[in-house]
């Protein structure tokens, strides 16, 4: 279903307001994760698979690493899809290095935006801990870079995806 600007920032707005009320709720930190998907339409098998992955990516580290789960929750709008997870954990530094190694390492994993918000409510930033930038997906540069320049057409970003779902 294509969505407007409209929905998706209606959308934005209350993940937002959610997060905040998580983290007076207790929770300091926040894992929040999106799927990175170009053009009007956000809810397909394409990105319900990229988000599937995400997930049991995210839920396989919290269970795998000693944390404090205070709640997650999955959302599902047709402006896309978004999942969060409260917890309480020594170090939120530690957190975002995981949520990077996933992003890095999953075979969609560049088409995954997973944030890691600190206690003041502000996301981690990945060069800030000595990460390289996000890459783009069709061409090694930084994914901002090429998106600010439009640097590849709407058909060779479509081919990137589609090759990644081979
Ligand atoms: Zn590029």
């Amino acid at each position: 279903m294509p969505i407007t600007a409209k929905d998706i920032m209606e959308f934005r707005d209350r993940i937002f307001a959610i997060q905040r009320a998580w983290q007076q709720l207790k929770a300091p930190q926040l894992i929040s994760f999106t799927v990175n998907m170009m053009g009007n339409v956000k809810v397909n098998e394409a990105t319900s698979r990229v988000f599937l992955q995400g997930c049991l990516a995210i839920d396989n580290w919290c269970n795998s690493t000693p944390l404090n789960i205070i709640k997650k929750q999955q959302f599902h709008h047709k402006a896309g899809f978004h999942y969060l997870v409260g917890l309480n954990h020594h170090s939120s530094d530690d957190i975002k290095q995981a949520m990077v190694n996933l992003e890095n390492s999953l075979p969609l994993g560049r088409l995954m935006d997973i944030d890691v918000i600190a206690e003041d409510g502000k996301p981690l930033s990945r060069t800030k801990l000595g990460f390289d930038r996000r890459k783009c997906i069709v061409c090694d540069n930084s994914a901002k870079a090429c998106a600010r320049s439009q640097a590849h057409t709407p058909l060779q970003l479509r081919s990137a995806v589609l090759e990644m779902f081979k």
